[in-house]
């Protein structure tokens, strides 16, 4: 069998992006509406600051107004949730994105619960969770999304869809595994859900047309779990020492062991490169949802 054809995320997400783009113009032209992204940091992780930072670029970019507010690690819940409740309550704020994780003395989900479910751009609320599974509108996580896209992609180049196709999704948290497993139910999918009590992952792995890794467990997932032809979406992101690459170097790796899967997958995602790129463009694609639905204008169907 010849090698799995590489998902290309990169040039998805800059496609999803420069769409986003053209729907936000028309957005401004026909209804004098600019969707508006405000981030909220509290702390200063190095990696959130930098995450942040390309999320405001990235917005800006896509001609939405773009707030950033950055608030220091001793910040209170208290203060947090009233900063979150002045963003509910701001008219040109439409999607709000508190960064993950929070210091200590807060509760990740007293935020998750304060912002109002139609601004909710991370999807997390349990109102969001609710309607994604109920099959209502609403803002569904964006890494899940992207997930969704690339696997769409893949079995379109085949001139397929990803109707009555069995996907295996590896992983549940309400982040990534079972937002991905609803969205691929509303596909139509057959979906089994595993995790780290599944029996026999494997044997389970194997029966997927679509498998989506989101454990977060470095290249735990082996070639020979693969079934021949699939679609593999790999989620997960570790970093590893790399002395390979010179002292203190590090490599990004993925959920599954992506040497060997090639070989046996019929498309497959990079890690960096595949899921990762189309985060923030699906995050840009909630604001842009966001802002139409508060104001009463049906989204983009196609988007
Ligand atoms: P998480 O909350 O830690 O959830 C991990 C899930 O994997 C859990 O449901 C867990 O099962 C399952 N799991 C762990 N070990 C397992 C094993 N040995 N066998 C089978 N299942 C196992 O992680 P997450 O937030 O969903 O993120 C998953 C990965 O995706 C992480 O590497 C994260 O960095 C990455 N990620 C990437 C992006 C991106 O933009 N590329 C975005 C979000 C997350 P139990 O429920 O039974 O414990």
């Amino acid at each position: 069998m010849s090698e799995a054809r590489i998902i290309d995320g990169k040039s998805i997400a800059d496609a999803l992006r420069a769409r986003v783009a053209t729907e936000v113009a028309r957005l401004r032209n026909d209804h004098g509406l600019t969707p508006g992204l405000a981030v909220v940091l509290v702390g200063s992780d190095p990696a959130s600051e930098i995450y942040v930072r390309n999320k405001g670029m990235q917005t800006k970019e896509a001609g939405m107004n773009s707030w950033e507010f950055k608030l220091p690690d001793t910040t209170t819940q208290d203060a947090l949730l009233a900063k979150v409740r002045e963003l509910n309550a701001d008219p040109a704020v439409h999607g709000i994105l508190v960064q993950f994780p929070v210091p200590a003395q807060i509760s990740q989900q007293a935020v998750i619960e304060t912002i109002d479910p139609d601004k909710d751009v991370d999807g997390l609320h349990p109102v969001s969770a609710g309607r994604l599974a109920s099959g209502l509108p609403g803002l569904v996580p964006a890494t899940p999304t992207g997930c969704l896209v690339l696997a769409r992609e893949a079995f379109k180049a085949r001139g397929e869809t990803l109707a009555g196709k069995h996907a295996v999704v590896v992983g549940r948290s309400n982040l990534v595994g079972k937002p991905v497993a609803q969205l691929l139910l509303g596909e139509n999918c057959t979906v089994t859900i595993a995790h780290s009590r599944t029996a026999d992952l494997p044997s389970v792995c194997r029966l997927g047309d679509i498998l989506v890794a989101a454990t977060g467990r470095a290249e735990m997932i082996r070639g020979s779990w693969v079934k021949p032809g699939a679609v593999v979406i790999d989620v997960g992101t570790t970093r590893l020492p790399a002395p390979e690459r010179g002292a203190g170097k590090m490599r990004l790796v993925g959920d599954v062991a992506f040497a060997e899967a090639k070989e046996v997958a019929g498309d497959i995602t990079p890690v960096p490169g595949g899921v990762g790129p189309m985060t923030i463009a699906c995050l840009l694609r909630n604001t842009l949802f966001a802002a139409s639905r508060i104001h009463g204008i049906a989204p983009p169907q196609d988007l």
